[in-house]
């Protein structure tokens, strides 16, 4: 498939008058039709501003429906969209400008400041989201629908850097579309559907998991501004919310709130999570509240969505992140490149329709990422149970040596965040005379709970292989992390191994 009809014009003429967004703060409502009409008169306004087939314009902003409407609107001007972390810094970002060759900077209210810093540093144009959504109201020109090329870059998304500098992932029309077949067939989301879109928009699930899937198969996208824990457990609660993406550190916020044990949850039909290991005491904590959590894996470079836990097996099968979903082709490859066996562990390899053809404007970055075959490296290690259940085990980096011994940080962090005062666990490796490696634990505790280094390390013991109990324990109130809360390790670890002033 190279081309497909622009999907935006093709879902306002089936269902124009149902609603395509929400705000649940402001209130208002926008249909299918309504959206269509925005965008045909938003990708009028950008050829307006000298902006052609094939430009770059990076946008700024916090989550909200006019963003949406500027994404489609890229799709029919043909121009890549790509959307900037607002919590970084100038330093941080006008790299990331030079990097996509941006030929505009598009911002909202709150990201203004940064926005004119950005300008003065670049000499990049600025304009006004909130002007650019006010103007797609006024009657104009307006750019008719044209097909989409499916292999052609969309929008850009930078990876989360949790290990290092964020990549530039291509995202394309096609990516999205098996992207959509994968939850639409995972979760079974409908026209009836109600999701609450929340994740910020510069990483891939709160475009490609809360949105894209539901406006494609006519649901209802609710878009909140940020992730607000209050208002959150409110609209849960109020019903209106029918499928739910979460972090696990969303899972966890919302399990520390005073409103946890008395919210009705039944209305949502299916609880998705992803991007990073979730505890198993945290989906008990859910369980016993009768929510069933479903943990997914994938990546960036993947759409995202590779695997999805189904809700039959979720209750049993905790750590699991499921089975591969209908567009995913995955292998598990040992250090041979040859398939590993049921319960060895291997590398994730994926390949399929929603994989991304390379890193933008990086070919170098293209080739190390894919083996021949066209198949992705992930630089995760997992293993399949004989049931074909996927465990991801840890990324490849972040296991270390100890004593000639492989240890993977994440089996270690298991084992202490199941000891009922610890909250949150993070193990790296670090250099030791006498083994080469060694483990140094960061632990929070729970609130209003307490418990000495040598207490934890004497817990370990009884549970792991004494080369796996970490050397050090630190207690800390919390880890350097990206936005959507995934734990940076080589932050942590430069921390812990700082000289102490
Ligand atoms: P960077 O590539 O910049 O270091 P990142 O890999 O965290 O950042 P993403 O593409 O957002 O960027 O995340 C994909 C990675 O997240 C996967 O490769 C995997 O390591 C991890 N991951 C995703 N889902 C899960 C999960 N359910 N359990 C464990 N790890 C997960
Ligand atoms: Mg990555």
């Amino acid at each position: 498939m190279k081309r497909i009809p622009d999907l935006c014009a093709q879902r306002a003429m089936l269902t124009p008058d149902a609603p395509a967004f929400a705000d649940p703060i402001g209130g208002r409502v926008w249909s299918f039709g309504e959206i269509e009409r925005r965008v045909g008169r938003g990708a009028a306004l950008l050829r307006g501003l000298k902006i052609t087939e094939g430009d770059r314009i990076a946008v700024l902003c916090h989550n909200s429906v006019a963003f949406f409407e500027l994404l489609f609107a890229c799709a029919r001007a043909k121009v890549i969209l790509v959307p900037l972390n607002w919590r970084q810094t100038p330093a941080e970002l006008t790299p990331v400008l030079d990097d996509s060759g941006a030929k505009l900077l598009i911002h909202d209210g709150p990201t203004a400041d940064l926005a004119s810093k950005l300008a003065a540093a670049t000499r990049l144009p600025i304009r006004s989201l909130t002007e650019w959504d006010a103007q797609c109201s006024e009657p104009g020109d307006s750019l008719a629908p044209t097909e989409w090329e499916t292999d052609a870059p969309w929008y850009l998304l930078y990876t989360s850097g949790t290990t290092g500098k964020p990549k530039a992932v291509i995202q394309t029309a096609g990516m999205a579309l098996a992207n959509m077949i994968n939850v639409q067939t995972a979760t079974g989301i409908g026209p009836e559907t109600k999701s609450l879109n929340f994740l910020p928009l510069f990483h891939t699930a709160g475009i490609n998991l809360h949105t894209l899937p539901v406006f494609f198969v006519g649901g209802l996208s609710q878009v909140l501004p940020k992730f607000d824990v209050d208002l959150v457990l409110s609209l849960i609660q109020q019903g209106g919310i029918t499928v739910f993406f979460g972090v696990p550190a969303i899972y966890q916020a919302i399990s520390l709130h005073p409103a946890f044990e008395n919210t009705d949850f039944s209305g949502v039909k299916h609880w998705g999570c992803g991007g990073a290991p979730i505890s198993a005491a945290l989906i008990q904590t859910f369980l016993a509240r009768g929510v069933n959590i479903c943990n997914g894996m994938g990546m960036t470079e993947t759409g995202p969505t590779v695997f999805f836990m189904d809700r039959a097996h979720a209750p049993t099968k905790i750590g699991s992140v499921g089975k591969p979903q209908l567009l995913s082709e995955v292998r598990l490859v040992g250090a041979d490149g040859g398939d590993v066996a049921d319960g060895e562990d291997g590398e994730l390899w994926f390949r399929g329709p929603g994989i991304t053809p390379g890193y933008f404007n990086n070919p170098m970055a293209t080739e190390g990422a894919f083996a021949p075959g066209g198949w992705l490296r992930s630089g995760d290690i997992a293993r399949r149970d004989h049931d074909g259940y996927v465990t991801i085990v840890d990324r490849i980096k972040d296991m270390y040596i100890s004593g000639g011994e492989n240890v993977y940080p994440a089996e270690v962090e298991h084992v202490l965040q199941a000891h009922p005062a610890v909250l949150e666990a993070a193990v790296v490796g670090v250099a030791d005379e006498k083994w080469g490696e060694v483990g140094h634990a960061a632990v929070i505790l729970r609130p209003g709970h307490s418990a000495e280094p040598g207490l934890l390390q004497q817990y370990a013991r009884g549970l792991l292989a004494t080369y796996k109990v970490p050397k050090h324990i630190t207690i800390v109130t919390d880890f350097p992390r990206t936005a959507a809360g995934k734990v940076q390790k080589h932050h942590l670890r430069a921390a812990l191994t700082a000289p102490h002033p």
